[in-house]
């Protein structure tokens, strides 16, 4: 940067999606809250605008200008991808996805130019834009690869796309175990990413991003020492083989105020407050949060599936369901009456929700999670114990952490990888009920689940105060750029 105040400059370049844009946001926030560090986000002006005002609150509390934002603009219709489509939640089909993806990688020279302009000291960017690496050599900057998963998933699909222990089981269905992990881990090939068994067009952008990683200087990793110990000395001793791996997490924890508790990544569709009076009339612990972050779709069927148990159950519920005006009539995914008889009873919010608020509420003593990893350290970090329900990407890997590491969550049962709605198989609503039943119950093994989602929740919020492991972590990682940019002077 140049100048005297700051020290390290760090550009930040997320994927364009919520999940990605989201953490990484929280990120460059906590990297602007330390001494000497400027930081620039590199997104397009839609994107600015859902997290222009968290930056300036960020700013205006710290009292430091340093967070600058910096805007490139998506060739949509070389991309053959439509105006105004610039993040993947608006996204509604496969090829629109490639479009997407497409758009995303011509951005290579505007942000070539814009890096030999601003020549930051470092580059955070997403694991899903290997093609930046090839800039961050040509300029001789460090690059660090944000995941925005967790190390036990890192560590499971390296164990399985280096001894492909999946080709010794002859179906979908018979479990294997994954090999050289601390813990025993089973898995099916049916619950494995589809690129890791056949030729998909994702095989060939996971071979770029694999080899863009082995050719980056470190990763940033939103997770937290106390949460997987085990997995993030197995990482760095068996994946990358060395110390370069930084954890800061949970990140969403660097939100302290409701307003950006409840606006992360996109105006809320119902407003906070309103959340949390409808909470505070329940009682400690007895409300179910489900809701499957910001792109997993379900078919109308299996909406009215989850409808029926959770009357069932029995249970206060803020149930979030996305995308309803692509859903065609209402009839179609709840049933006759449904919402006049959980008046009261259960809350349904048709848009974005403010997650983490609802989570923090006394009140919530479950979620329902489809285990993207944003959520499941959000749960975490909120103590609060969860049904896992995981769908594709690496959410069966995330799900075996939480029920088979931590113990702090209870399977839905869910079977099949599966990135569309329509190949996914339906989970019934008696298996529904079954394991809400399972969570929200008394017993001790509820009880035992409980309390260990709880203990989690305080290592986590200790993990980011200052002097925790995450917040060292972010010191090292700073210090060492520091130095590597002042020897590189
Ligand atoms: N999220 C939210 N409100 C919603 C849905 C999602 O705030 O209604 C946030 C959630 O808190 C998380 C992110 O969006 O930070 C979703 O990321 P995750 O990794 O859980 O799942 P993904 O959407 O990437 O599948």
């Amino acid at each position: 940067m140049g100048s005297e105040t700051s020290s390290l400059h760090v550009l930040f370049f997320p994927l364009m999606a919520p999940g990605h844009l989201i953490p990484m946001t929280d990120i460059a926030k906590l990297f602007s809250l330390r001494q000497g560090v400027h930081v620039s986000i590199v997104t397009t002006p839609l994107n600015s605008t859902r997290i222009q005002s968290t930056i300036d609150r960020t700013t205006h509390h710290s009292g430091h200008h340093n967070i600058t934002i910096h805007l490139l603009h998506l060739p949509f219709s070389e991309a053959g991808l439509p105006e105004g489509c610039e993040n993947l939640d608006s996204v509604t089909s496969p090829e629109m996805t490639l479009a997407f993806l497409k758009a995303v990688n011509l951005l290579l020279h505007p942000f070539e130019q814009l890096v030999e302009r601003l020549h930051p000291d470092c580059i955070v960017s997403d694991m899903f834009l290997p093609w930046t690496i090839d800039v961050t050599e040509k300029f001789n900057i460090p690059r660090l690869v944000f995941h925005g998963t967790s190390y036990f998933a890192l560590c499971v699909s390296n164990s399985i796309q280096r001894y492909a222990p999946h080709e010794s089981v002859s179906t979908e269905t018979e479990p294997f175990l994954v090999p050289k992990l601390p813990h025993p881990i089973e898995i099916t090939k049916s619950q494995m990413p589809d690129f890791l068994k056949s030729q998909t067009p994702f095989k060939e952008t996971m071979q770029k991003v694999k080899e863009a990683d082995s050719r980056s200087y470190g990763v940033v990793m939103n997770s937290f020492y106390e949460l997987e110990p085990d997995y993030e000395k197995h990482y760095r001793e068996e994946v990358i083989g060395s110390d370069r791996a930084w954890h800061i997490g949970p990140v969403s924890l660097c939100n302290r105020d409701q307003i950006d508790m409840a606006e992360r990544g996109k105006k809320a569709f119902i407003d906070a407050n309103q959340c949390l009076d409808w909470l505070s009339s329940r009682q400690p612990g007895s409300v179910l949060y489900f809701c499957f972050g910001s792109t997993c779709d379900l078919i109308g069927a299996q909406l009215m599936e989850i409808a029926v148990a959770l009357e069932a159950s029995g249970h206060p519920f803020i149930w979030v369901v996305r995308n309803t005006d692509r859903m065609g009539s209402e009839e179609e995914w709840m049933p006759d009456g449904f919402e006049e008889r959980m008046k009261g009873k259960g809350l349904i919010i048709r848009g974005w929700a403010p997650q983490v608020v609802i989570l923090n509420h006394p009140a919530v003593g479950g979620f329902v999670t489809h285990c993207g990893w944003n959520s499941v350290l959000e749960g975490v970090s909120a103590g609060v114990p969860m049904v896992t329900w995981p769908m594709f990407a690496e959410q069966f890997y995330n799900e075996k952490l939480i029920t088979r590491v931590l113990r702090t969550g209870v399977e839905v049962g869910t079977k099949v990888w599966a990135r569309s709605k329509e190949t996914r198989p339906m989970m019934k609503r008696e298996v529904i009920e079954r394991a809400v039943a399972q969570l929200m119950g008394g017993g001790d093994d509820a009880d035992e689940r409980r309390r260990r989602a709880r203990e989690l929740g305080e290592k986590a919020k200790k993990a980011v105060e200052n002097g925790g492991s995450s917040y060292m972590d972010l010191d090292r990682l700073i210090e060492d750029l520091k130095l590597y940019s002042h020897q590189g002077k």
